[in-house]
């Protein structure tokens, strides 16, 4: 067996950064992926990452020192154990020493310098649950007031018999065999040795032996649940509520999800919304608008009573104050927009049209400052 030093062009004396780095240089240089259908590369990647799993850990390299290549053989003890010790038979566990080499180092992860960041390292196996959307449907008056309602949810949540563990007891989950608790697997592709997640332990590095039987193993169940839901009073269509904490329960400790309720409000009859402020189209015949009148309307939380002046044109807009929606945000009330619509009388009875008539012959043109105005400008054209 070459030694070790010899393998990676150290001298004995050399510091841990200083192995690093030779091993770096050696095992970019044989990488299979640089060096394709190079069964001599491939040994000396092997051999690299075999000399570096040793002279790399300290404990290791002090054995090494005393023993020689001798104290990793199989049976000698002092190795612990490692997968490959005593020879590296597998392409995967050199690689997986080539990543571990290159990975997490602040910056130098070869996926740093070929991809630009990303990849390849220890991942926390804690996962957030999903979050959730539920639409909930309230009435235009509910909006105005706010209202609490409640929605039912099919969540995932911590199964309570193992308490997410997914195992009926501690013993009943061991180290994946697959990828020895890495979660990860190393393979060959183009270029590049990537990593994926473990097939047999789906990247959580440990298998389940003895599942729970509540939950089968996944340490979640799926549960149905009542969730209560404050409205606040100002709400409109399209509005997103986040319920931290709602969604689905997280796996192997990580937080839940969130639920995000979006709000549907329905169309009012006779009301329509503009933001905070509310219009109300009115009404009215020709003979209320020109002589005024007083008139009882509806508002949001009940009526109100309007004067209309003598005079009053279609189309024009009175303003109540603070008759429209409240703030979602607290800050004030919208106004109630009323929209005058002077409706032209149809369907005249004999007696109606006479006075009509009677009443036009009358007319002069003070009453008509508009149509004054129109046909003095346009004179000119006839
Ligand atoms: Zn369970
Ligand atoms: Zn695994």
């Amino acid at each position: 067996m070459a030694d070790y030093y010899e393998v990676l062009g150290v001298s004995k004396e050399a510091s841990p950064e200083e192995i690093k780095k030779a091993y770096r240089k050696k095992a970019l240089q044989f990488h299979p992926d640089k060096n394709p259908d190079d069964s001599n590369a491939e040994k000396r990647f092997k051999e690299v990452a075999e000399a570096y799993e040793v002279l790399g850990d300290a404990k290791k390299k002090e054995m090494y020192d005393r023993y020689g290549a001798d104290a990793f053989q199989p049976g000698m003890g002092g190795g612990g154990g490692h997968p490959g010790m005593g020879g590296f038979s597998s392409m995967e566990d050199a690689l997986r020493t080539f990543m571990g080499a290159f990975g997490g180092g602040g910056g130098e992860s070869i996926f740093d310098s070929f991809f630009g960041g990303g990849g390849g390292g220890q991942e926390s196996r804690a996962q957030q649950g999903a979050s959730k959307k539920a639409t909930i449907n309230i009435s235009f008056e509910e909006a105005a007031k706010g209202v609490e309602k409640e929605i039912a949810l099919t969540n995932y949540i911590t199964c309570h018999k193992c308490h997410g563990l997914g195992a009926a007891s501690q013993k009943g989950i061991k180290q994946c065999p697959r990828c020895g608790g890495a979660g990860q697997v190393y393979q060959s592709r183009g270029f590049f040795s990537m990593s994926s997640a473990c097939p047999q332990c789906q990247g959580e590095g440990q298998v389940v032996t003895d599942p729970c039987k509540e939950c089968s193993g996944q340490g979640r169940i799926r549960e149905k649940r009542k969730v209560k839901v404050r409205i606040p009073a100002g709400v409109d269509t399209g509005m997103r509520l986040r319920m931290a904490g709602h969604g689905d329960a997280g796996i192997n400790g990580g937080p839940s999800g969130d639920l995000y309720v979006v709000v549907q409000v329905a169309a009012h009859d006779v009301f329509e919304r503009q933001g905070d402020d509310i219009i109300l189209e009115l009404p009215m015949g020709f003979a209320e608008a020109a002589l005024g009148c007083k008139k009882e309307i509806p508002t949001l939380f009940g009526t109100c009573r309007l004067t209309i002046p003598e005079g009053t044109q279609h189309g024009k807009v009175v303003r109540v104050k603070s008759e429209g929606f409240p703030n979602v945000h607290g800050q004030g009330k919208g106004d109630l927009l009323v929209r005058m619509i002077v409706e032209t009388p149809t369907n005249l009875t004999g007696k109606q049209k006479e006075l009509l008539q009677q009443f036009g012959d009358l007319e002069n043109e003070n009453n008509h400052p508009r149509k004054k105005s129109f046909f003095d400008k346009i004179k000119s054209f006839f």
